[in-house]
């Protein structure tokens, strides 16, 4: 069956984010936002530990290929994930993530042009860019800030915000190449606009009172991102990096919202690097158009 190009979609707003929790039937549990899948075809989601088919410090979901427990588990994990989300069918696309700011761009939907982008992914990416339908974006986290993003032109992006990344801007970047998408197909006059249409939603990440940083990295973010960032001398807020830095770049505050879960203060719930001294899963996010 031949699939329509990226729907006009932009006619009508997104609605304004709102996340839920979704248990599905084989007990794998996200994060998603039910009204933005009914409105727009796009489903997404933040994964909990639960569910899954590992054990150990690996229970249960671990979707990290490079974790520690072997690919193959965590392979089998994705596979899981995918049925137990509506989406075996899809193309899956889970880059090596590099603590970069570098996205790669999912544009066309012939099977060569996945598998190419798929090839880019692994040479190194912390975002993913998506224009077409059925390809399941898949990122993996342990602390660090899971972030998608949706334009109402139909695109959608997620991106791996560890503290290199969200210094890096990764967030008001990829935000950027989503809005210019928007903008090059006539849905909006300007950058700034096509931003402020975008939802962007938080996942569950190491939150201030848990991210105690050197002096070092400390001074890079007060340098950069100002106080507001540094709630005291020792320790970095990332999600208020993360709020400034897609604000700077027009995002509305009204579109954003935020699991509001800290990785380290409910490692039952999420796999967190600094709660299990190193040895740990995964957690996901993922974006699939249908
Ligand atoms: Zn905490």
């Amino acid at each position: 069956m031949r699939k329509a190009p990226i729907a006009r979609l932009h006619d009508r707003e997104l609605p304004f984010p709102r996340l839920s929790l979704e248990t599905t039937g084989s007990g794998v549990r996200f994060w998603t936002d039910a009204a933005l899948e009914a409105a727009s075809s796009v489903r997404m989601g933040f994964t909990e530990r639960a569910g899954g088919l590992s054990s150990g410090p690996y229970a249960s979901l671990n979707l990290g290929r490079f974790a520690g427990e072997g690919e193959e588990a965590a392979r089998a994990n994705m596979r899981h994930l995918m049925e137990a989300a509506g989406c075996a069918e899809a193309a899956l696309i889970n880059p090596q993530q590099v603590h970069g700011t570098r996205a790669v761009m999912v544009l066309d939907g012939a099977p060569e042009a996945i598998a190419a982008a798929d090839a880019a992914a692994q040479e190194g990416a912390d975002a993913l860019v998506v224009g077409v339908p059925d390809v399941f974006a898949l990122l993996g986290f342990a602390d660090c800030v899971p972030v998608v993003m949706v334009s109402p032109a139909g695109a959608f992006a997620v991106a791996h915000a560890g503290w290199r990344g969200a210094h890096g801007r990764i967030v008001s970047k990829t935000l950027g190449v989503l809005a210019d998408l928007a903008c090059a197909e006539g849905a909006f006059a300007s950058r700034q606009e096509a931003a402020a249409a975008c939802n962007i939603y938080i996942g569950p990440y190491i939150h201030a009172e848990c991210f105690e940083v050197s002096a070092d990295v400390h001074g890079l973010f007060s340098e950069e991102f100002g106080r507001p960032v540094c709630p005291d001398a020792s320790h970095v807020d990332l999600g208020a990096v993360i709020r400034a830095d897609a604000v700077g770049a027009g995002a509305d505050t009204r579109r954003i919202a935020d699991v509001d879960a800290c990785t380290v203060c409910n490692e039952d719930r999420f796999f967190s690097y600094r709660a299990s001294g190193g040895t740990c899963g995964r957690h996901g996010a993922f974006v699939v158009r249908k």
